[in-house]
């Protein structure tokens, strides 16, 4: 019996359809050296102060505050150098009446001293120190927990690993950390038309350009994505490709043949390969005919053959989706004001989606697109860091016209 399904949907019930259908993978440990960009799957909480004692943040001398109360610059105060505490080593000695410690950047300000005077503001020799100006109680001295507090709860599950937190592991002793695994995605050509990279091109034919693009966004979204390869225009064929794909991926990408055409055969594929669709046909341009089906709880999306078509269903149905999957705690995709600095010409009964790249003009955020956009291009989506979204029946819109756009570059 043919399956029942949606279709023609609006892009916010396709995100809450596949979110509804998505979960994050389990973790794994990993070194921290290579966790960059991963998304913590524990919460860290410090076992200790970083940094772990009062240190100094200059060259100087470590001294009783209440010892120089009287200096000034004509009447100077001597305090007798007890000892040297370079970086790296524990002072020995306690600071008493009318002494002072030598302290390089970095050490432990010793016992009984409250304040840090920098050399530059002394003179001194081997035995004694000059101060020619008083010093509150405090000064100079970097408080032990200044950056972490023991206890503190600095990172939490479902947070990127951006360089700072990597940072902040280390710092903590944290060798190793656990993750959650990447999800893994296969990515299948369709279409008779396809060649490989590597071929001479032959009359009717293309090289297969958009499973390289994709790969290339899944990868900076965090995804283990991988090109399965070129499949004829043929059910079967398709069919064997996606069960092939389902044993190890998580999710599996088609590109071509979802729409209405003769040689559209993805959709019967799928129903071939008992996949349950989800729903077929996106309002949204380009990237129309895109569809989702779920089988033993892994999706597959059907994306078009045309690159830009593709780009679009990927970012807009598929970001907030892989989000998830990857663990991450905030999946949503931020709404930003931006302006169009050249308008858009054309009318737009339907919508349309506008990658670009956003710009700061005359103090304005701004998207600068490509002139000239079609479903079968690639370029405008190079360096797309947020899409602009004409909305549905916009007639066409004077330069310097405010739009909604989708920001894609947090972390
Ligand atoms: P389809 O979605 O199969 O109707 O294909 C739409 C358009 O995208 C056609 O012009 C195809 O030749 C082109 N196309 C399909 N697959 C790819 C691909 N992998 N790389 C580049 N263009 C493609
Ligand atoms: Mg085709």
């Amino acid at each position: 019996m043919a399956q029942e399904y949606p279709t023609k949907i609006q892009i916010q019930e396709g995100i809450e359809m596949l979110l509804s259908h998505t979960e994050k993978k389990e973790a794994e440990i990993i070194e921290t050296e290579s966790a960059y960009g991963r998304i913590l799957a524990q919460e860290i909480k410090s076992q200790e102060n970083i940094p772990p004692f009062d240190r100094s943040p200059y060259d100087g001398y470590a001294i009783r505050s209440v010892d120089v109360a009287s200096a000034f610059h004509d009447r100077p105060v001597t305090l007798k150098i007890i000892e040297e505490v370079p970086a790296g080593h524990a002072p020995v000695k306690e600071v008493g009446p009318q002494e002072a410690v030598k302290i390089l950047t970095g050490a432990p300000v010793p016992k009984g001293a409250d304040a840090v005077v920098k050399y530059e503001d002394t003179s001194f020799d081997e035995k004694e120190v000059c101060f020619f100006s008083p010093v509150s109680s405090g000064s100079n001295i970097v408080k032990a927990g200044e950056d972490i507090k023991k206890g503190e709860i600095v990172l939490h599950p479902g947070q990127v690993l951006d360089p700072a937190a990597v940072g902040m592991l280390a710092g903590m002793g944290y060798s190793r950390v656990s993750v959650y695994k990447k999800p893994i995605v296969k990515i299948i050509s369709t279409g008779d038309e396809l060649l490989e990279i590597d071929s001479e091109l032959a009359p009717g034919k293309i090289r297969n350009s958009s499973a390289y693009m994709l790969k290339g966004f899944l990868g900076e979204w965090g995804l283990q994505a991988d090109i399965y390869g070129i499949v004829k225009d043929d059910t079967d064929a398709i069919c064997s490709a996606i069960c092939a794909c389902m044993e190890d991926a998580d999710l599996v990408i088609t590109t071509g043949g979802a729409s209405v055409g003769d040689y559209d055969l993805v959709l019967e594929a799928l129903e071939k390969a008992k996949a349950r669709v989800l729903f077929w046909k996106v309002a949204m341009k380009p990237g129309m005919a895109t569809l989702a089906a779920v089988r033993d709880g892994k999706m597959i999306l059907g994306l078009s053959g045309n690159p830009s078509a593709a780009a679009a269903a990927l970012f807009l149905l598929g970001i907030p989706v892989f989000r998830k999957m990857c663990g991450r705690e905030n999946w949503e995709v931020s709404r930003i004001p931006v302006c169009l600095p050249d308008g858009f010409p054309k009318g737009s009964p339907g919508g349309r989606i506008l990658p670009g790249t956003l710009q700061f003009r005359d103090g304005q955020v701004c998207i600068n697109t490509q002139k000239h956009q079609a479903n079968g291009m690639i370029s405008p989506w190079s360096n797309c860091n947020v899409i602009g979204l004409i909305p549905k029946g916009a007639g066409p819109l004077e330069p310097g016209s405010i739009i909604e756009g989708l920001y894609l570059e947090e972390g």
